[in-house]
């Protein structure tokens, strides 16, 4: 992207173009290399961060895998064993082939093929991440619904499906058609035996707003049992920082920066022990007509959100609840997503939005670097 286009980006931010039915539609300026460089950043920024730590007490180097459709990282710091990289990285691939809706053997691809025909008995796992989605609609009264499937595959963000054509936007009478298998009211679980239906064919899950969670908590517990002191995994963008660096004081983390300018990051958060997790329209999109298109989608409208917000950030212990109320808090705005954030106290949050100002919840320990923004 070059400066001419960076600052048309820069201008139309704070003033976008919306239909009123419409999600999240940002006025951007055209450019093909938008996507891949956003999934370049997120590397880039971890990097930044955590580069003085990496060349003094680090025993192991960070591995790198390509896992739940991101790069996944774990750097392990003191007394780290190659075996445990080996068993984090396992556990991550046996998560992804339990709960992928792309894998044919998972229990999600079998649980969507057998939608409205019957239920499917599904491992612990699968069954545990399902009941805490279910949990997470509920709470967030449907904004976050992991029965969101046929909107993600009308839609194809990442555009899986280049045989669809050039205009990627699906048409109104389409979104008609897929919204109401969208309810996650529509889920059956089943204790007794670990079972799951969904009661009309056509309905999908799809846990891409929240199993990378769940994989990067399994990680944490792997590493903890291992006995090893302080880590980072980073699962594509689903952080968690554990023990306490070697100098006492907090972790820093970079809040990545959700417009797609060449700044990769807004500021640093100081945090103990804990788990960040970041929603934003910049982590999966298209343009179409110089509007973006992003990949958490309203189940009310079945566009993409459109709110105000780039992105939320939602740090805390856990890193399921992080991923799924990052999801949920986004899709409800901040008004709203504040309420919800009440009934989860140790919750801290902070958003980032179109006009590019910055509100966070008092919790958080935040220093603003790139002044184009402002705190409020
Ligand atoms: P989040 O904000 O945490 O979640 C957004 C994602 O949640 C969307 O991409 C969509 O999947 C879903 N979603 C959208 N709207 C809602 C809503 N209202 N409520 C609930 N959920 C919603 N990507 C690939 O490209 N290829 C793969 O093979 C692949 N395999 C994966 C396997 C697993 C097990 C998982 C967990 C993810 C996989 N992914 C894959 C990535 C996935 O498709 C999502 O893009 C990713 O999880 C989004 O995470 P995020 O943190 O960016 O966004
Ligand atoms: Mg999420």
């Amino acid at each position: 992207m070059n400066l001419q286009n960076a600052l048309d980006f820069n201008k139309f931010m704070g003033k976008t173009h919306t239909k009123p039915t419409e999600g999240h539609k940002v006025v951007v300026s055209k450019s093909s290399s938008v996507p891949l460089y956003s999934s370049c950043l997120r590397v880039l920024l971890l990097s930044i961060i955590f580069i003085n730590i990496l060349s003094c007490t680090q025993t192991e180097p960070s591995r790198s895998e390509f896992a739940l459709g991101t790069v996944c990282t774990i750097t392990l710091f003191d007394q780290a064993n190659p075996s445990v990289y080996r068993d984090v990285f396992n556990r991550i691939r046996e998560i992804e082939n339990l709960m992928s809706v792309n894998i044919s053997s998972s229990d999600v691809y079998k649980i969507n093929e057998n939608a409205g025909i019957q239920p499917v008995q599904v491992h612990v796992d699968t069954f545990i991440v399902i009941e805490r989605a279910i949990f997470f609609a509920e709470s967030s009264n449907g904004a976050f619904d992991p029965t969101v499937g046929p909107l993600v595959n009308l839609w194809d963000i990442t555009g899986e499906h280049p045989d669809r054509g050039i205009d990627k936007v699906p048409s109104q009478e389409k979104i008609d058609e897929v919204l109401p298998l969208v309810n996650w009211q529509d889920v059956v679980l089943n204790k007794e035996d670990y079972s799951v239906f969904l009661r009309r064919q056509g309905m999908a899950l799809d846990l891409g707003g929240i199993a990378k969670g769940f994989a990067a908590d399994e990680a944490a517990f792997i590493i903890e049992k291992a006995g090893i002191t302080y880590a980072i995994i980073d699962l594509g963008g689903n952080v968690i920082v554990m023990g306490k660096k070697p100098d006492n004081t907090l972790w820093k983390v970079g809040l990545q920066n959700p417009t797609i300018l060449d700044i990769p990051f807004i500021g640093i958060i100081r945090t103990p022990q804990n788990s960040l997790v970041t929603s934003g329209v910049n982590e999966r999109f298209f343009i179409q007509d110089g509007l973006l298109y992003h990949h958490i989608f309203s189940p009310l409208n079945g566009y993409p959100v459109r709110n105000r917000l780039l992105s939320v950030t939602i740090i805390t212990h856990n890193s399921m609840s992080a991923d799924a109320l990052s999801t949920a808090v986004f899709v409800l705005g901040y008004e709203e997503g504040m309420i919800l954030l009440e009934s989860f106290p140790g919750a801290e949050a902070i958003f980032v939005f179109e006009d590019w100002e910055i509100r966070k919840t008092p919790g958080i320990d935040f220093e603003l670097i790139d002044e184009s923004f402002r705190m409020n």
